[in-house]
């Protein structure tokens, strides 16, 4: 393949609204799927948990900055057909995308990274991949033949990877797990395959390996020697080597990985620790990890030069911030993976308004009644989404606090639900109120099932799920905080706002001030300061440049407000 087709020169930014709109570059037109699309794989060497996703999409975002359309697919080499029924304990967020599709949180680093909308395609599984082939084998489409890992399943990888890349220059697929795991296996053969039938500079291995250091402070490559040895024995050669250590490689280390895994030495590239994931694309690109890249990939002349790069998230990422606040997360899990999407949301929030957002974990089991004790050192409060009975009395406790004593409240899904239970219970006085997931005995059930998922046997894929329109009243802080009378934002409960309670709740100051047809989405307190919950997940659209209108109201609130609890 020798013509190059013209690549895009455009910055595509989705608006709240859904709308897109470009920005800084012509549009690219008269585009091509079938010229001359890139495919950057990454694979882990060593050990899993290297920040292999980070790497990888913050190659990503170097190559949109170069003017390039990039996108990301992510495999996971489980069973699971995909991570909605996963414990987030255990495996950190589910991530919601908009066509609804639960997936691994990698996928939420790639749509902040690269500032890109994604769908389920996005996102390949062991369990899709045979769901979809023994489908086709039950429907007798291969006539015959016996089915088997090779060609059936490779071919089946090989076409999502493809289909899910064809609208865009470059696309990025990370392949999860380790080098060797037997899970990957496929994934890998189907790489080797990729490679054969790609030409040379349409396809780039990256392989994002450990360096550790020996006790005597010396940086070792024999792990990734061997961890490059396992590549090659299935044949693939990596073209470009990151290396993760605390610090960056030292020359002697470059050069005795290039001299063993036979590539040359300026293709090993240091992928030190930073304090700041966002601060990666920077780093990496002074390590020239981007123009190594682009002329491997022979898009030196299509991309922008250094001055003509995008420079926006550079500048936004590394603002100065001039204040700071403290807010509580009021969850049941301490694990930071398991709220991830709402950290950062934070931080977007945070970087808009040049205010260092810290937030400290109250874990909702140790709230007992009546005892606000951590609570009266925070400035703002923000109960997130969970499922199950486990630490919500505390998180009522904790809503309670925030909305006698006027301190900014943000409620996200089980926070907006449990902030109607607290209102219920010690507004309207109905004392046992409760959501019927967490007391199914309750008298006073203000939450309740989806009518729609009353018969439903299917726990996989079945709540309701994906971007939803929610109409917002005008005059509301809802409307303020959006700019608008609607907003798309991403969904996924079971229970929603009973609406037998809803004349009641309303009548006694709480106010709906979004809706979607009959369902209650946005509530807010007119006399509070900021008392603000949604049933949908507003922290699935905040981007570092764009920051979630829910979030940045609340930071608002809480600098406005700050100090003063
Ligand atoms: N467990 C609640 C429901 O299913 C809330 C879900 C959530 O917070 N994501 O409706």
């Amino acid at each position: 393949m020798s013509v190059r087709k013209p690549l895009a020169r455009s910055v595509v930014r989705n608006g709240f609204d859904g709308s897109q709109h470009t920005v800084g570059m012509p549009t690219n037109t008269g585009y091509d799927p079938s010229l001359g699309r890139k495919f950057i794989f990454v694979t882990g060497g060593v050990m899993s948990g290297l920040g292999k996703g980070i790497t990888a999409a913050s190659t990503g975002r170097l190559l949109a900055n170069a003017g390039f359309d990039v996108t990301a697919v992510k495999i996971d080499p489980y069973l699971n057909v995909d991570a909605g029924t996963m414990n987030p304990f255990q495996h950190g967020e589910v991530y919601v995308l908009k066509d609804g599709g639960e997936v691994d949180l990698d996928l939420g680093n790639y749509e902040r990274f690269l500032d890109i909308d994604m769908t389920s395609d996005h996102n390949v599984t062991t369990g899709k991949v045979y769901d979809h082939v023994i489908e086709k084998e039950r429907a007798g489409d291969y006539l015959g033949k016996t089915v088997q890992i090779i060609p059936h399943i490779t071919d089946d990888i090989k076409r999502r990877v493809r289909e899910a890349a064809a609208d865009s220059d470059v696309c990025i697929i990370e392949v999860g797990g380790t080098v060797g795991d037997i899970e990957g296996m496929p994934y890998l053969e189907a790489l080797r395959q990729f490679a054969h039938e790609e030409d040379d500079d349409d396809i780039l291995f990256a392989h994002v390996t450990l360096v550790p250091y020996s006790k005597n402070g010396e940086q070792k490559t024999k792990p990734t020697q061997h961890s490059v040895k396992e590549l090659r024995s299935i044949g693939l050669q990596p073209d470009v080597l990151v290396g993760r250590c605390p610090d960056p490689l030292d020359a002697h280390t470059r050069e005795k990985i290039a001299l063993f895994c036979d590539v040359p030495q300026d293709a090993v590239f240091s992928n030190p620790d930073v304090d700041d994931i966002y601060h990666v694309p920077l780093m990496l690109e002074e390590e020239g990890l981007d123009s190594y890249v682009l002329g491997h990939l022979g898009l030196t002349d299509e991309a922008l030069t250094q001055n003509e790069r995008d420079t926006e998230w550079r500048e936004r990422v590394t603002r100065a911030t001039e204040d700071s606040i403290r807010v509580a997360l009021v969850g049941k899990y301490g694990l930071e993976d398991a709220y991830i999407s709402i950290h950062e949301a934070l931080k977007h929030a945070g970087l808009e308004r040049n205010v260092a957002v810290h937030h400290e974990w109250i874990h909702s089991e140790t709230l007992a009644d009546g005892e606000d004790g951590e609570l009266s050192d925070v400035d703002g409060i923000l109960v997130p989404g969970g499922f199950g009975s486990r630490g919500t009395e505390g998180k009522i406790e904790a809503i309670r606090y925030a909305r006698e004593n006027d301190v900014p409240f943000l409620g996200l899904c089980l926070g907006f639900q449990m902030a109607v239970v607290e209102f219920a219970r010690n507004v309207l006085g109905l004392d046992d109120a409760h959501s019927a997931e967490l007391n199914e005995e309750t008298g006073h059930p203000v939450i309740d099932l989806l009518p729609e998922q009353k018969d439903l046997d299917d726990m996989g894929g079945t709540m309701r799920l994906g971007t939803h329109i929610t109409e917002i009243t005008e005059g509301t802080l809802a409307a303020d905080l959006y700019g608008d009378t609607a907003c798309k934002e991403r969904h996924r409960h079971r229970y929603e706002v009973n609406l037998d309670y809803l004349d009641d709740l309303e009548a006694n100051g709480l106010v709906f001030s979004g809706t979607s047809g009959r369902r209650m989405e946005i509530l807010e307190l007119p006399e509070h300061p900021f008392f603000f919950g949604t049933q949908f997940h507003p922290e699935f659209r905040s981007r570092p440049t764009r920051a979630s209108p829910p979030f940045l109201g609340f930071v608002d609130a809480v600098c406005a407000t700050g100090g003063e609890h």
